[in-house]
């Protein structure tokens, strides 16, 4: 099968890596792509949101199939585009990823159908968004109803920090027109953990769960980014738990949708925090999660052509899907500033050296035939290993000898698995 990726960062490469290995995939296209992908599969000059030259691409190069990574262009249709003009393609239809789209959307079909979140309140005027902050207290979370490329979400310890958010969310609209809608939420203590699922309609097959690390330092200290480091599985998470989670949460969603007349196909993702309450939902992706996505996909030992193919063609429900004894830990090495202000253009060394690690590609550009950062987010080093240790000191020691100017990241990475299971 020819198959072309849509996205450019380090989830399409985990994607791209993994499609790679199926003994049915003839050809491999990656729209834009970057640098790294650019070695497994040809990347091509079209971006995300150009859904007509996409369509025009795969009638050129007679491509059986696209993979859609990324969540803006689902949201903005792309599965749909594709479909009404007779191609096949993996991923939710607008509908659908309406459930990432929309935090409001998301909160009320989770409050209609009982299925357990924190408790909130939605608003679109400022006045009464602001009376009822004032009402809940600190600490309380506020989030811009669309899509803000991961930023839209300010956990705020004080009601000053929590006012001024709801001022650049609504009066000053830092993030456009995502802040006309806000939910203000109560504040969830526990732990996270990301419970993602292959999903047809009311059928969820859910894969191995995952920690992600979103505060930019070490010890969640810091601003919030798109995740500094994951791993997969999640040894100190009793199986009850997820199993709760998922009788509790991603089932019933999946299932809320299909009654709601909008069946989710793809990739189901659940950011929960397992509260003393039990797990809650914090949100709901239409898509891989970047970078949980780089050690889940290195641990599934199905093919994720078979995985796609089965859902695409009604037969999801009788794969059985399986995945490697191996641990996975991935370590995301970033730009200096990030996720602030930070350089671009700066030569990176050592990714001939980094060993059996698998370093995906995030931010990256060949420049004169030269690889060099262009993102904030620029590697995820991941490495295989017996058990979340062994992984780790392999990932960090390949992690150590790749540089570029500036590097960060963050050096306790699994590090909470571990102390939990001493
Ligand atoms: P999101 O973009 O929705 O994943 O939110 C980003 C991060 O904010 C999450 O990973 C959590 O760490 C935190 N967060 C979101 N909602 C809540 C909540 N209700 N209580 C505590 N933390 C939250």
């Amino acid at each position: 099968m020819r198959i072309l990726v849509i996205g450019r960062g380090g989830r399409e490469h985990a994607i791209v890596w993994s499609l790679r290995k199926s003994p049915k995939v003839t050809a491999l296209f990656c729209a834009p792509g970057n640098g790294g992908i650019a070695e497994l599969a040809e990347c091509v000059p079209i971006t995300e949101f150009q859904f007509a030259e996409i369509a025009e691409f795969v009638r050129g190069n007679a491509i059986d199939l696209v993979v859609v990574g990324p969540d803006d262009p689902l949201y903005e249709g792309i599965v749909d585009y594709l479909e009404e003009h007779g191609i096949r393609a993996y991923g939710p239809n607008r509908a659908a990823a309406e459930i990432e789209g929309s935090k409001v959307f998301m909160k009320h079909l989770l409050k209609k159908y009982e299925v357990p979140t924190a408790a909130y309140e939605a608003f679109e005027e400022y006045e009464a968004a602001l009376a009822y902050l004032h009402k809940l207290g600190a600490p309380i979370v506020i989030k811009a109803d669309g899509l803000a490329a991961g930023k839209g979400v300010i956990v705020a310890a004080t009601l000053e920090e929590a006012e001024k958010a709801l001022k650049e969310i609504m009066v000053d609209k830092l993030f456009g027109a995502s802040g006309n809608r806000v939910v203000i939420e109560e504040f969830l203590q526990g732990e996270e953990m990301s419970l993602l699922a292959f999903v047809d309609g009311n059928v969820v097959k859910p894969m191995s769960p995952s920690q992600d690390h979103k505060p930019v330092f070490d010890g969640d200290k810091g601003p919030n980014t798109g995740g500094m480091g994951t791993y997969s599985p999640v040894p100190h998470i009793p199986q009850e738990i997820v199993q709760q989670a998922l009788d509790t949460i991603v089932k019933p969603t999946a299932e809320a949708m299909v009654k709601e007349g909008r069946p989710f196909r793809g990739v189901l993702y659940a950011g929960l925090m397992l509260t003393e309450n039990g797990p809650k939902t914090i949100e709901f992706n239409a898509r891989f999660g970047d970078p949980e996505t780089q050690v889940i996909l290195p641990r599934l030992k199905t093919d994720l052509l078979e995985i796609i193919l089965a859902t695409l063609e009604g037969r999801l429900a009788d794969l059985e899907i399986e995945w490697s004894d191996e641990a996975a830990v991935c370590v995301i090495l970033a730009s200096g500033g990030y996720p602030g202000s930070y350089p671009k253009g700066l030569p990176i060394e050592g990714l001939d050296a980094a060993g059996d690690a698998i370093v995906f590609h995030a931010g990256t550009a060949l420049e004169g035939g030269r690889l060099v950062t262009s993102g904030g987010r620029v590697l995820g080093v991941t490495a295989l290993g017996q058990g979340i240790a062994d992984a780790r000191e392999k990932a960090y020691a390949a992690a150590e000898r790749i540089t570029f100017e500036g590097k960060q990241n963050r050096t306790d990475i699994a590090l909470k698995a571990l102390k939990a299971m001493k």
